[in-house]
C-alpha cells in the first residue's frame, strides 16, 4: 500500500557497524520513502524504528541494546525494529527486550515494510532464517548514497572461519551480487551525481567465488570502464585474496583508489595460525611488496586484535615490529572480545583486560606515528578530494577524503559538495591535512 509522499508516517533509523551495513540502513531508508514514509532524526519522536544492528563484539550488543530502549522510550506507541546481525545471532534474546515489535535477521530485510504493517495489525513479528541456509545475494537497491560517496553492495557472508569471529554465524554463506546488478547499480550512482563509489561485502575478496565465473579482479575491470565514473574504492579484502590478477588490476587502473584495506590481526605467525588466519606475517609482507611495486605511494590501512589468547609479551613485541615494518597509514585496534559460540571463547591463556587495554595504547600511539608519517609525505603536493561537507565551525572551509584515504579540508564554496577537487597540500590540521584548490574540480 503506496501512500502520498511527504505526510505519511515517520521512520527514524539507528546504524551500527561496518560499511555493509552502512549501505544496508541507506536502501532501507529508501525503500520506507517509497512506501510513503518519511525519514526523521533518530533523536525525534517517529511511528516506526529501526535499529541496524552490529555484533562484531559483546560492546556492539551493549551498544545496540542502548539504542533499542532508547527507541522505546523515545515512543512507547511506536513499531521497534531490530533487524541485522545481532538480531540474526539472538532472535530471542532482541525480542524479549520490551518494546521490541519487529525482529528481523540479515535476510527479509526487504519486506521490512510488510512486516512493520503485520506487526502493527497483527502483533509482534519475528523474521530470522537460520545462517545455514542457502540463499541468493538478496537486493537491497540503492538509489542514492549519503553525501559525497555511494557504498555498493555487491557480496554478502563469510566462511572463513577465523577461530574469533561470529561474522559468518551473522551472515551466513558467501554470496554474489550478478555483475550485471553492480553495473546497474553504479550506473545509477553515477547519473545521480556519485562521484566516489566504494565496493562493500563482508567478505568482499569472495567475490563471485560460489559463482564461478567473475571474480573481484574481473568485476573492478567492468567497472572502471562505466562511463562517467569517477572514482572506485574497495572496502576490506583479506590477504589471501589478492590473486595477481587482482593485483594486476589494481596497479594498472588509476579510477581505482590506491587505497587498501587489508586485515592484518596479527604480526605474529603463531597468533595468526591459532586465530585461523590463512596467510603468515611474511605472505603479508610479500603481497604489501607487490602491490606497493605497482602504486609506490597507495595507503594500506589495517586492523589488529590485541591480546588473543596465548598472546605474550614476545609474541605482541613481533607484532609491533611488524606494524612498524609495513608502514600501515591508518590502524584499527581491536582488544579481543571472546564471542559466544566462537572457537578461541574457549581456548585457554586468555589474556587479562588490563594486559589488553595496555598493549591497545601501545598499538595505537605506533598507529598515530605511523598515520603521521605517512600524511607528511604528501605536504606541498596535489591529492583529489571528494569534497563530503561543510567543516563544522569553519565558515567557508570544506573536508573530505583523497584518494589515499587522507582527510583533507580546504576553502571552498557548498556548491563544490560531491565533487572531486584537486588541493594542494600546505600543512597538517591535527591528524588530518590543510590545503587550497589546485584546479577545477569535476
Ligand atoms: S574473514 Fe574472518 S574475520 Fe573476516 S568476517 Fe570472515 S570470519 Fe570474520
Amino acid at each position: 500500500m503506496v501512500r502520498e509522499e511527504g505526510n505519511g508516517p515517520t521512520v527514524a533509523f539507528a546504524t551500527l557497524g561496518c560499511k555493509v551495513n552502512q549501505s544496508e540502513a541507506q536502501a532501507l531508508r529508501e525503500l520506507f520513502a517509497r512506501h510513503g514514509y518519511r525519514t526523521v532524526p533518530f533523536e525525534e519522536e517517529a511511528d516506526v524504528y529501526v535499529v541496524h544492528t552490529c555484533t562484531v563484539t559483546h560492546l556492539s550488543d551493549r551498544k545496540c541494546r542502548q539504542m533499542i530502549r532508547r527507541a522505546v522510550r523515545r515512543n512507547p506507541r511506536a513499531t521497534v525494529v531490530v533487524s541485522g546481525c545481532y538480531a540474526q545471532v539472538a532472535p530471542e534474546e532482541v525480542a524479549a527486550i520490551p518494546g521490541v515489535k519487529v525482529v528481523v535477521g540479515t535476510r527479509e530485510r526487504h519486506r521490512l515494510v510488510e512486516l512493520v504493517e503485520e506487526a502493527q495489525e497483527q502483533g509482534p513479528r519475528v523474521c530470522v532464517i537460520p545462517w545455514q541456509a542457502p540463499a541468493p545475494f538478496e537486493e537491497l537497491p540503492l538509489e542514492a548514497g549519503e553525501r559525497a560517496r555511494a557504498f555498493v553492495r555487491v557480496q554478502e557472508g563469510c566462511e572463513e572461519g577465523c577461530r574469533y569471529c561470529i561474522v559468518p554465524r551473522a551472515r551466513g554463506p558467501v554470496r554474489t551480487r550478478p555483475p550485471e546488478a553492480a553495473k546497474a547499480e553504479v550506473e545509477r550512482l553515477i547519473r545521480a551525481g556519485y562521484r566516489e563509489i566504494v565496493l562493500t561485502g563482508v567478505n568482499l575478496g569472495a567475490y563471485g567465488r560460489e559463482r564461478g565465473d567473475l571474480d573481484l579482479a574481473g568485476l573492478l575491470r567492468e567497472l572502471v570502464r562505466l562511463p562517467g565514473l569517477g572514482r572506485l574504492r574497495l572496502s576490506s579484502v583479506e590477504p589471501h585474496y589478492f590473486t595477481a590478477e587482482l593485483v594486476r588490476v589494481l596497479a594498472g587502473e588509476e579510477k581505482i583508489c590506491p587505497h587498501w584495506h587489508i586485515p592484518l590481526q596479527s604480526g605474529d605467525a603463531a597468533t595468526l595460525a591459532r586465530m585461523g588466519r590463512r596467510y603468515t606475517p611474511d605472505d603479508y609482507a610479500a603481497l604489501l611488496a607487490r602491490l606497493r611495486q605497482g602504486r609506490p605511494e597507495a595507503a594500506v590501512t589495517t586492523d589488529v586484535i590485541v591480546g588473543f589468547p596465548g598472546e605474550d609479551e614476545a609474541s605482541f613485541t613481533r607484532t609491533l615490529a611488524f606494524v612498524e615494518a609495513m608502514a600501515f597509514s591508518r590502524l584499527h585496534v581491536f582488544p579481543y572480545s571472546p564471542r559466544r559460540g566462537t572457537p578461541a571463547a574457549s581456548f585457554p591463556d586468555q589474556v587479562a583486560p588490563a594486559v589488553k587495554a595496555e598493549r591497545s595504547r601501545r598499538l595505537r600511539a605506533l598507529g598515530r606515528r605511523l598515520a603521521v608519517a605517512y600524511a607528511g609525505r604528501f605536504l606541498g603536493r596535489r591529492l583529489t578530494v571528494v569534497a563530503e561537507r561543510a567543516v563544522p565551525g569553519k565558515r567557508g572551509f570544506l573536508t573530505g577524503h583523497s584518494e589515499n584515504y587522507l582527510e583533507v579540508s580546504f576553502p571552498g564554496d557548498p556548491a563544490l559538495l560531491g565533487r572531486l577537487v584537486p588541493v594542494r597540500i600546505l600543512s597538517r590540521a591535527g591528524e588530518g591535512l590543510l590545503g587550497e584548490q589546485a584546479g577545477a574540480a569535476y
